[in-house]
């Protein structure tokens, strides 16, 4: 199984919408979790982030896959675009996890 296809639109209302379904509601969210200074702010930025997902996921997708990767030197070094990588790695990971 994979995610609600693309594009993710985040609405006024803090639904955000996938094509074919709704994929959150940060509103609901908010009303449970925040206090009422954050005055739907940091929910409609999590809305934000969340509608960007499926295209950050392609992104660093086709980014990683451009070049030859050389897995066990990348985890041996500390460089900053070894680094990088490790992070795109394991966010594409995090991403298509699905038994969460
Ligand atoms: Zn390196």
């Amino acid at each position: 199984m994979t995610h609600t296809p693309g594009p993710w639109q985040a609405c006024k209302n803090g639904i955000v919408e996938g094509k074919s379904a709704l994929v959150a509601d940060v509103f609901a969210v908010e009303a449970r979790s925040y206090d009422d200074e954050t005055e739907g702010s940091e929910a409609r930025a999590n809305a934000a982030l969340i509608a960007a997902s499926p295209d950050l996921l392609e992104a660093l997708e086709i980014l990683t896959g451009l070049h030859d990767i050389d897995h066990e030197e990348i985890a041996a070094c500390s460089c900053d675009t070894c680094n990088a990588h490790k992070i795109a790695f394991a966010a594409i990971a995090k991403a298509r996890k699905t038994n969460a």
